[in-house]
Parts: structure tokens; C-alpha cells; sequence
């Protein structure tokens, strides 16, 4: 079978807290320069060795607010309770629109807003191996109090039952591993490995 020629694609790469979506983008930006990744804007403050423009744009919450009432956010969700997040329009249509492969890495509130606004995008899902393993991830710090650790655990939970609503599921054995699935998915020469049927751009 062969997949039909399209000039570009966006992938939007979700999953539950703590599954590593996060090491897996730094993973395809190191070694895929080719695939444009978005840079979302936030508004928590930086950690050491975050750069502004690379990681994110730290951004104070009045900017947030102008960005959210020019409509220049793409999608935007309140994370972990904690700060806004949200995904710059423009440099996205820019990067499809030179026919580049796209990625955004963000939280499932956002990926079901950009089901709605871009609905040729292919939604990927980032699962961890076992739910024991994620359990091991969010709780191995052991730094959480009871309540906050059964809290997040719930979240998991959660999150892990909105596999159903993607286009395809990646699980991460591996970081590397997982990374080159997801660029095959942006490939134009390679047959991926779809579970369910994407949509094309
Ligand atoms: P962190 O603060 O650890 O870098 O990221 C926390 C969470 O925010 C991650 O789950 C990440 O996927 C999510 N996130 C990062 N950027 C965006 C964005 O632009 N929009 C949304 N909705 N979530 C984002």
C-alpha cells in the first residue's frame, strides 16, 4: 500500500502526565531538524536551563490575556492547576504552509481543542508501557503527599481512558524509539504504523 503524496502534516503528540512527551519532542528536535516543533507560550515561570523562544515563551498573565483576546492562540488550557499554557497560531499555519512536518507537544485539553480547529491534523497518543510504570514515574520522586499522590493518580487514570479519542498510539518503552515512530508518522515515504485511520492535510 502506498500512502498518498501531501505537502505537509501535523501531528499534535498528547498522552498522560509523567509519560514523557516531554523528553520524547527534545528527542525529535534534537535529531530531526527537519520536523518543526511548535513553541508554546506560558505563563509559569522558567526552570534552570529553559530558555526564552526555545522552550517555551515565558510570558507574564497579562500577555496571556492579549494573546487569548487577539486570537493568536491556537489552543490554550490551564495545566496542573497551575499556569496557562497555550500554542502560537501563526508560527503554525507558517511552518504548513512551507510544507514542513509539524508537531505541537501539548496537554489533552488542548489536543481536543485542535481536533476542532484543525481537523486534518493526525493526534497521536504517548502511553507508557504499564500503568505500574506510570505509576512509578508519577509517584517515584516520593516528594507528593498522599493527597496530592492519589490526586494525580486519579488524573492518570483519566487521562490514560482518552486513548479511544486519537488517531494513533505510540507507547514509550524506549525515548528514542518512541520519537522515531512519531516521525515516521510525518513522512511522506514510509508507512506508519496506524492503528486507527488518520486524516490527511
Ligand atoms: P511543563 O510545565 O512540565 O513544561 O509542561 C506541563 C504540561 O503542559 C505538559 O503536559 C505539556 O504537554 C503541557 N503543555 C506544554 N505546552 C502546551 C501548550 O501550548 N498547550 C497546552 N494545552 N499544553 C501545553
Amino acid at each position: 500500500m502506498t500512502e498518498p503524496v501531501r505537502p505537509s502534516r501535523l501531528v499534535v503528540l498528547a498522552g498522560p502526565t509523567a509519560v514523557g512527551k516531554g523528553t520524547v519532542a527534545a528527542d525529535v528536535r534534537a535529531r530531526h531538524p527537519e520536523v518543526w516543533i511548535s513553541v508554546s507560550a506560558t505563563t509559569r515561570p522558567p526552570r534552570p536551563g529553559e530558555v526564552d523562544g526555545v522552550h517555551y515563551w515565558f510570558v507574564s498573565d497579562a500577555e496571556f490575556d492579549a494573546m487569548i483576546a487577539g486570537d493568536e492562540l491556537l489552543e490554550w488550557a490551564v495545566v496542573h492547576q497551575a499556569a496557562r499554557y497555550g500554542t502560537p497560531r501563526r508560527p503554525v499555519e507558517a511552518a504548513l504552509a512551507e510544507g514542513r512536518p509539524a508537531m505541537l507537544e501539548i496537554d489533552l485539553q488542548g489536543a481536543r481543542q485542535v481536533r476542532g480547529t484543525m481537523p486534518g491534523a493526525l493526534f497521536v497518543f504517548l502511553k507508557p508501557p504499564s500503568w505500574d510504570e506510570l505509576v512509578r514515574r508519577l509517584v517515584g520522586r516520593g516528594t507528593e503527599s498522599e493527597e496530592e499522590r492519589e490526586r494525580r493518580l486519579r488524573t492518570a487514570r483519566d487521562e490514560l481512558a482518552a486513548e479511544t479519542e486519537f488517531d494513533v498510539t505510540i507507547v514509550n518503552h524506549e525515548v528514542h524509539e518512541a520519537a522515531e515512530q512519531l516521525v515516521a508518522l510525518m513522512r511522506f515515504d514510509s508507512q506508519p504504523m496506524v492503528e486507527h485511520s488518520p486524516t490527511d492535510l
